[in-house]
């Protein structure tokens, strides 16, 4: 065994100790931001750490202003009423951003998950983004006066296929950005030592509907985004489930129909290539035009826009509520396959809730009604009525609320203060 001289042995043991206080501090600030309101007699309780400790750490949070004493809480005995702890909204900053088709959405939330600031920043340049995002960073922290050792955590939210291995994203349909870009680098190196957590678009809106898209506890849900393409953000235990490389979550290639249609993957008969707004539009346009050469045909007009989403889906809902026979037909078939997915998935994570959300939802509560119509026979005995599934409801960015909740709750170290402040 390696024989550690005396320096040596106390440099370790210091540093033993500060890890230990890190640690420690991001235990009583999580528990302070769970509960919203506790004394230092129930941390200790709860923490099972010695009362003088929690004082000392509830101490060093209140000269940083993260947290701050409120009134007295209620007791059951007749003793002193206990003073409470509170997060200190203003006591801090997440920076949560979602990257998208036309640039970035940058948000600054306090530690009380309150949107601070929002701003719509168009790009063209997606090779400079990280120097940008920093940029919009830095003008906002100065804008508000807000000093920089007091934002905490960035959270990037993208559309595509992201490799947490290495923090880079894979590939994406939606923006120019592949496994070269290395902005998170940029923003990690300019940021050095705070959270910085990036992740697919669809986990942060899972995370967004488990917080605030629902008036019960749930710990297991699944949203479900469907647009031009088919995404899933999976919660799990509380957390959001990324699986090994950052891809669970492509239910948009679990297969339906092994012999249907070939999809971009190589597979055949995935989800997203019969139930995703392109794939039901132009099964309406290949069958409404075959059926237009006979005269019983409905007529349906299809305009030059139709190979835009937002555009395809007002045509599928302006055909389908228009009692188009064709559009009902092939909407209650999309129904029934989605019915399947999710059956699929229900069986495989059984969450409380499935959320669906994106433009899908403009088709409206009878589509809805549809999939439930379908799973009704087709899910586990136990599941029957106990899973329930919704339209996302939610309106905002939810990509960047999820994204900066999911910092707060689950990744945030103030203990960063004891180099920051040093
Ligand atoms: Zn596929």
């Amino acid at each position: 065994m390696l024989k550690l001289g005396k320096g040596k042995k106390e440099e370790k043991q210091a540093a033993n100790q500060q890890l230990i206080k890190k640690t420690n501090l991001t235990l009583i600030f999580n528990l302070i931001n769970k509960y919203g309101s506790i004394s230092r007699a129930e941390l200790a309780h709860v923490t099972g750490l010695s009362p003088t400790t929690v004082s000392s750490l509830a101490e060093e949070l209140i000269r940083h202003d993260i947290i701050f004493e409120t009134g007295e809480g209620n007791t059951t005995t007749s003793g002193r009423k206990p003073i409470m702890l509170e997060v200190n909204p203003n006591g801090g900053y997440i920076s949560s951003i979602e990257i998208n088709e036309k640039g970035y959405v940058f948000s600054l939330y306090n530690l009380k998950c309150n949107l601070v600031i929002e701003k719509k920043i168009e790009i063209t340049e997606y090779n400079k983004i990280g120097f940008l995002i920093i940029r919009t960073i830095e003008e906002t922290l100065l804008e508000l006066k807000i000093p920089e050792e007091k934002l905490f955590g960035i959270c990037l939210g993208v559309p595509g296929l992201i490799d947490i291995v290495n923090n880079r994203i894979t590939t994406s349909t939606i923006v120019p950005i592949d496994e070269n870009n290395d902005f998170y680098e940029h923003i990690k190196n300019r940021f050095d030592g705070i959270t910085i957590f990036l992740g697919n678009e669809s986990w942060f809106s899972a995370y967004a509907e488990k917080e605030f898209g629902t008036d019960v506890n749930v710990n297991n849900l699944v949203f479900i985004d469907i647009n031009t393409g088919v995404g899933a953000g999976i919660i799990v235990d509380g957390k959001i489930f990324t699986g090994s490389q950052g891809l669970a979550g492509e239910i948009g290639h679990m297969t339906i129909d092994m012999n249907g249609p070939l999809c971009k993957c190589g597979n055949r008969g995935c989800l997203e290539t019969m139930i995703s707004i392109p794939a039901i539009a132009e099964s309406i346009i290949s069958k409404t035009g075959y059926e237009s050469s006979s005269k019983s045909s409905p007529y349906i007009s299809i305009t030059d826009d139709c190979t835009k989403s937002s555009s395809q889906i007002d045509f599928i809902q302006k055909a389908y509520y228009g009692n188009n026979s064709i559009a009902r037909e092939v909407v209650d078939l999309a129904a029934k396959r989605l019915a399947f997915g999710i059956t699929n998935i229900v069986n495989f994570i059984n969450p409380e809730i499935v959320v669906i959300g994106g433009e899908i939802t403009k088709l409206g509560e009878e589509f809805l009604e549809k999939i439930k119509y379908y799973m009704k026979d087709i899910q586990l005995k136990p599941n029957r009525g106990k899973v329930e599934l919704k339209y996302s409801t939610l309106k905002g960015n939810t990509v960047t609320l999820g994204g900066a909740k999911y910092i707060l709750d689950n990744i945030l170290n103030p203990g960063i203060l004891l180099h920051t402040y040093q």
